[in-house]
């Protein structure tokens, strides 16, 4: 039976913007079953704009001001794509993604914003800096703030020409001016070589506020020396100078571009029916007027007969309609008419905690205005970073068991994938140990020898190894997931020393459309193939069904001789421990599933674990490793255990040489751990080291159970430098010597924690 609901339909949210935040949420809150959800961005830790001016006056730090879509999209059980979408061929619904299959949709939504148009300035692009995208302006703003504070200190001018009249300028003059005012390493006179100018085409500043605004916010930049240049329209940019519509030339040694919103040309160039004002066009709906199954929000749209001044404010506001009309398309309900508010309030900051407040006539200016803003922002952040906790309802009859064994079975709920779901290795040897085999004189191994791969002579001493691994997604994204499940499956072979030479697949398919079943194999199975033919593999065929989670394995063939093996045991005494890939995976994640991981975390792990074991085999094998395995689901400890287990030998490990992926000790000390870590926790007995042992950061991680995880191998003392050196040069940045062989042949297997 399966349990979960089909998917059949598939939407599509293009952008991480203010709209689509909301929507995540909503869709985390009320889940669509049968309804699969993509948000495709190409930033996935996205700034909050309200809170831009205190990040560059000093209030705030990146942490504090940014949202990170990951732990949202986990939230909405949406699949997350980091991508600069260019191109969307409308009739064929399909997503065109550079360097990865299209994506096919049922549903688009877009919210991607607006940007000052640099393209159309000549030299702008070279020589100015735009306001937004965000994340790239926040990236540069560091190395821009020291440049200026060296210029200041070595008693010259610095100059900033703010280019455009609205409140995002006048915004950023403040807080430009309150950033340096107040930096204590210059004196006065340095800090009285900073120089402000705000340049606008318009004949005002702010010209959709009240008079009352605009003289109190003219009044204050004069205060504060900012230099207010208006109807000078920006013709063109050379370095270090804004030439002019009227051929006046203004240098500067800084060109901040903060004008107008404007929509990049490829909405248009698709198609999609474009406003007056040169935005998609929207309905009242907050769909296309040109395509039924497209809806847009947020500055890069326009309602048709209700045009505003692009403010975050409304694309704020959209959300929810945005949210709830996407399902009602879906569902095929009638949708509902959103009307936007006629004004919106605007709270610009001052830089030094006072803000001006402006909404139609309304004027306000003070500390209780910025106490007020700084409410608002860091609230929204925090509603789009921390969620509730869902439900973890097993679906149990009543009854069948008693209330202690219900809340411990939904304590344990939420199963890992990855090698995070395998069977456990005490359940797995229990069985093992009881089967009857049929032994035969050309197979080399048995269950017992617990070796990566099976060895079977072929005369001549030709071997060839065999080996069977499936693992479930860990990660909705199938084209991700098939690369990592890929190497995953190969590196039984690696581990070995041998190279893989054919492969047979397994894919267990969840049940869905036969489009978006469809989808989901061509992304599957053209990862696979790609990751393959890298490696001079063969996908020489395989099999299919249909599972309740998305599953993938390779039974993978490799051919070798016998005295060419890399065996798990072989530890030699002095011999040195190498790792090739940091560990972590396991745990990053458990947390992932509970939205407690962030982008960059988990993007980190997936770089990892998307390595190849193919060239680390190649330099164990020609440095001739004496024992060699990759570490998978039972973790460090236990793989380790395997390879010391038949020579009863002794290692020593120092905990502080491990490599472990970041936010990985972090995720183990919030108590998050993987499904199979408790387990594998059982090899503890075999450890031994200080009293307080368990009490350490890092004593977790030897247990914390790896997906397509490095090769633990032990090496002669001599070659140990090399062999690093090797391996760092290849491409393994993380690996490390991290113990070595004491002795063997002891009362039983040993690792001792220096
Ligand atoms: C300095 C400054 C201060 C501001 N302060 C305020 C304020 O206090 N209050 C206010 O109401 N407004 C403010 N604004 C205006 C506000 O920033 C915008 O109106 C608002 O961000 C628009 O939101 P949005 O949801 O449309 O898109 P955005 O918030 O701009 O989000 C767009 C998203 O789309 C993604 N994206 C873009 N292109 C693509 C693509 N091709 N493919 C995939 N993804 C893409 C981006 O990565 C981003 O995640 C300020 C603007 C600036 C510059």
């Amino acid at each position: 039976m399966i349990a979960k609901s089909p998917i059949v339909k598939h939407l599509v949210l293009i952008g991480g913007g203010h709209s689509h935040l909301a929507v995540l949420k909503h869709l985390g809150m009320h889940p669509v079953p049968g309804l699969a959800v993509t948000l495709i961005s190409r930033d996935i830790n996205v700034p909050y704009s309200g809170l831009l001016p205190g990040f560059i006056s000093g209030t705030y730090d990146t942490k504090e001001i940014s949202i990170d879509l990951r732990p949202l999209a986990q939230f909405a059980k949406a699949r997350i794509i980091q991508a600069d979408i260019k191109n969307i061929d409308l009739n064929d619904k399909k997503l065109i993604l550079p360097n990865r299959p299209n994506i096919p949709f049922d549903l688009l939504s877009i919210n991607i914003g607006s940007e000052p148009n640099l393209n159309m300035i000549p030299g702008a692009q070279d020589h100015a800096i735009g306001i937004k995208p965000l994340p790239a302006f926040l990236e540069l703003w560091p190395q821009l703030l020291q440049r200026t504070i060296s210029t200041l200190t070595q008693k010259e001018q610095f100059k900033f020409a703010i280019v455009g009249g609205g409140p995002a300028s006048v915004e950023l003059a403040f807080s430009i001016h309150h950033r340096i005012k107040n930096d204590l390493n210059l004196t006065g006179a340095e800090k009285s070589n900073l120089q402000i100018q705000i340049i606008s085409a318009e004949k005002t500043l702010l010209q959709f506020h009240n008079n009352r605004v605009r003289s109190f916010a003219a009044k204050e930049l004069t205060t504060r020396n900012i230099d207010i240049l208006l109807e000078k329209k920006m013709s063109a940019c050379e370095k270090g100078t804004i030439i002019c519509e009227d051929e006046t030339e203004i240098a500067a040694d800084a060109i901040i571009c903060a004008t107008g919103a404007s929509l990049p040309s490829w909405p248009a160039k698709c198609g999609l029916a474009i406003s007056q004002d040169g935005f998609i066009e929207v309905d009242s709906f907050l769909k296309s007027t040109s395509h039924d199954y497209v809806f847009a929000a947020g500055d890069a749209a326009t309602i048709k007969g209700e045009i505003r001044p692009k403010s975050g404010v409304y694309a704020v506001r959209q959300g929810l309609p945005l949210a709830k009309n996407l399902i009602k398309h879906a569902t095929n309900k009638r949708l509902k008419k959103y009307k936007p508010q006629t004004h919106a309030l605007a709270l610009m900051s001052m830089g030094n905690k006072t803000a001006i407040a402006s909404r139609n006539k309304f004027f306000m200016h003070g500390r209780i205005v910025w106490l007020v803003k700084d409410r608002i922002d860091i609230n929204f952040v925090k509603k789009y970073s921390n969620f509730p906790q869902m439900d973890n309802n097993l679906g149990l009859e009543k009854g069948l068991v008693d209330n202690k064994t219900q809340q411990l079975l939904e304590s344990h709920a939420m199963r890992c994938a990855g090698c995070g779901a395998k069977v456990a290795n005490s359940v797995l040897q229990d069985v093992l140990h009881q089967l009857p085999n049929t032994e035969k004189q050309e197979i080399l191994t048995n269950f017992s020898s617990a070796e990566d791969a099976a060895l079977i002579q072929l005369g001549d001493n030709k071997v060839l190894l065999q080996s069977v691994d499936q693992i479930k997604a860990f990660i909705n994204d199938p084209w991700v997931f098939a690369r990592i499940a890929t190497n995953h499956c190969l590196s039984d072979i690696y581990a070995m020393g041998c190279k893989p030479h054919s492969a047979l697949a397994i894919v267990g398919l969840p049940f869905a459309s036969k489009e978006y079943s469809q989808s989901e194999l061509r992304q599957l199975m053209l990862s696979c193939s790609e990751t393959l033919q890298e490696q001079n593999c063969s996908l020489i065929g395989g099999h299919s069904a249909e599972s309740e989670d998305l599953t993938f394995g390779l039974s993978v063939n490799g051919f070798t001789t016998e005295d060419e093996v890399l065996c798990k045991n072989g530890m030699q005494k002095d011999d040195v421990l190498i790792l090739t890939k940091p560990l972590g995976s396991g745990t990053l994640l458990a947390a992932d599933m509970r939205s407690k991981a962030s982008h960059s975390n988990i993007q980190g792990a997936l770089n990892a674990m998307a390595i190849s074991n193919q060239e680390a085999s190649s330099i164990l094998v020609k440095l001739k490793a004496t024992a060699c395995t990759d570490i998978t689901g039972f973790g460090l400890a236990g793989h380790l255990l395997e390879m010391l287990a038949k020579d009863r030998i002794e290692v020593s490990i120092n905990l502080d040489d491990i490599p472990i992926m970041d936010g990985a000790v972090n995720s183990l000390k919030q108590g998050i751990f993987s499904s199979l870590h408790e387990d594998n926790r059982t090899v503890s007995s075999y450890i031994s080291g200080r009293s307080n042992l368990s009490k350490m950061p890092k004593y977790e991680i030897l247990f914390d159970p790896q997906t397509s995880g490095g090769l633990l191998a032990s090496i002669s003392s001599e070659l140990a430098e090399i062999c690093v050196n090797q391996l760092i040069g290849a491409g393994y940045q993380s690996t490390r010597i991290i113990g070595r062989v004491l002795c063997s042949n002891t009362e039983e297997p040993k690792i001792i924690i220096e």
